[in-house]
């Protein structure tokens, strides 16, 4: 049986796997989605990208896309991509199909295939009632309700990177990698923190990452205020959907450590203990992988 590839296209890196059946990652590769922006051409680029990987890997059994954004109902064209606007309004189903007309396309939300990969292959038994937050260039979320993906009326449900923030911004915008490279900009401004970071046109929201693995003090402060606003996000999710389970994934989930504290002051603060005793707040199982592997099995939720 062939295996399948799973393409999980974010506003950093487009990540490729071969994915056997049965979820296992069997090899995988990462093309610079900057590099792919900077032809000006992202689809012409994606696709050459496609080529390579069949090139290289001979017949697959499908093509699972996990896509930065919202799509299309039946997942024929993507709509809105706050950090890939190349895709914005794009027939890219029929796109693909013209240029391999043999391979079977999937397309879906980048959350939404990470949280299906994790319900199909993650190595912790999820509950049919679960959300899924993705951490990175944007912040991405997913609803399993009733052990099926939640779509929403227009298909495009649980977008809790878009939802409004206390202070009026989107939770993306306070959060996503340009959030945290702010908030690290009005700390250096504005605070006392010691910190080994510097305020130039080149802070990258990993120099941040990196300083607080170091235990820059700056730095795990920038996370102690992500980790509030991550917090509020989680108590409306929780206060809707009524979910036990939630699980944290993406680039930036790495920091995970450095938000929790804070997070759960927030949430302790406005949830009862009928809402926090049995709540779990977990690390994706399948790590940075799980776009990956999410993307594959979209081929077989789809056969
Ligand atoms: C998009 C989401 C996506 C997330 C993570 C957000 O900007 O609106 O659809 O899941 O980024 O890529």
């Amino acid at each position: 049986v062939e295996s399948l590839l799973g393409i999980d296209v974010g506003g950093t890196n487009v990540k490729c796997g071969l994915v056997s059946r049965e979820g296992k990652l069997l090899s995988k590769k990462k093309y610079s989605t900057l590099d792919l922006r900077h032809s000006g051409r992202f689809v012409e680029g994606f696709l050459d990208v496609i080529a390579e990987q069949l090139d290289e890997h001979g017949k697959v059994g499908g093509i699972g896309i996990g896509i930065p954004g919202t799509l299309s109902r039946k997942r024929k064209r993507t709509l809105e991509l706050p950090n890939l606007p190349e895709l914005n309004g794009v027939k890219l189903l029929s796109i693909l199909n013209d240029r391999f007309p043999t391979v079977p396309f999937y397309l879906e939300n980048d959350a939404n295939a990470a949280a299906l990969g994790e319900y199909y292959f993650g190595k912790k038994k999820l509950p049919g009632d679960f959300i899924f937050i993705t951490l990175g260039t944007g912040i991405g979320g997913a609803a399993v309700i009733d052990k099926k993906l939640f779509k929403g009326a227009r298909g495009n449900g649980m977008e809790i990177g878009h939802i409004v923030a206390g202070n009026g911004r989107l939770i993306e915008q306070n959060i996503g990698k340009q959030g945290i490279i702010a908030i690290a900009r009005d700390k250096m401004m504005n605070s006392s923190f010691t910190t080994t970071l510097t305020d130039d046109d080149f802070l990258h929201s990993k120099a941040v990452v990196k300083a607080a693995h170091d235990g820059d003090a700056l730095a795990l402060e920038v996370f102690r205020e992500v980790g509030m606003i991550l917090g509020e996000a989680l108590v409306s999710a929780i206060r809707i959907l009524d979910i036990t389970t939630i699980l944290i994934g993406g680039g930036v989930s790495e920091t995970f450590g450095y938000v929790q504290e804070s997070m759960f002051d927030v949430m302790n603060r406005h949830l009862t203990p009928y809402y926090l005793d049995d709540l779990q707040i977990e690390l994706a199982t399948l790590g940075n992988n799980a776009g990956i592997i999410g993307a594959a099995s979209l081929c077989l939720a789809n056969e």
